[in-house]
């Protein structure tokens, strides 16, 4: 499972790395470059999912199942 994810931020759109917990859903994340609070997307359960290039920890555990 990986849990080292790159997070994309919607307003300045730069890069930065971010390492994911593995037992929960993290779902604010502040961006390292501009300083904005990224929230989850509608319909999305952390901010890994709505940002980042791989699928939170949980999610992806659910995708293993299947
Ligand atoms: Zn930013």
């Amino acid at each position: 499972m990986k849990t080292e994810a790159i997070l994309t931020c919607p307003k300045c759109g730069k890069k930065q790395e971010a390492t994911m917990p593995t037992d929960a859903c993290q779902h604010f994340y502040k961006c390292i470059h501009c300083g904005e609070m990224l929230k989850p997307k509608e319909g999305d359960c952390c901010v890994f999912c709505s940002y980042a290039d791989i699928k939170c920890p949980p999610k992806q555990a659910e995708a293993l199942q299947k």
